[in-house]
């Protein structure tokens, strides 16, 4: 059966944990908005400076699309 059109993923942000629908046209996903992947984007580059890497941000991501 050929998915729906409009059967769209449902993904927290990150940021704010706010739910939304993950579009591939979403410049800002899995993020709600501008402000939050500004944010994330911002202390994961601080963590990563300290930890050299953040796995945990990688599954999280791989286990989404693997759902979908
Ligand atoms: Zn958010």
């Amino acid at each position: 059966m050929a998915k729906l059109p409009n059967e769209t993923l449902r993904v927290k942000c990150p940021g704010c944990g706010a739910e939304l629908a993950w579009r591939r046209d979403n410049p800002n996903r899995p993020f709600c908005s501008e402000r939050c992947k500004a944010e994330d984007f911002v202390a994961w580059a601080n963590e990563e400076q300290v930890i050299g890497g953040s796995p945990d941000y990688d599954d999280v991501l791989s286990n989404d699309l693997l759902q979908s």
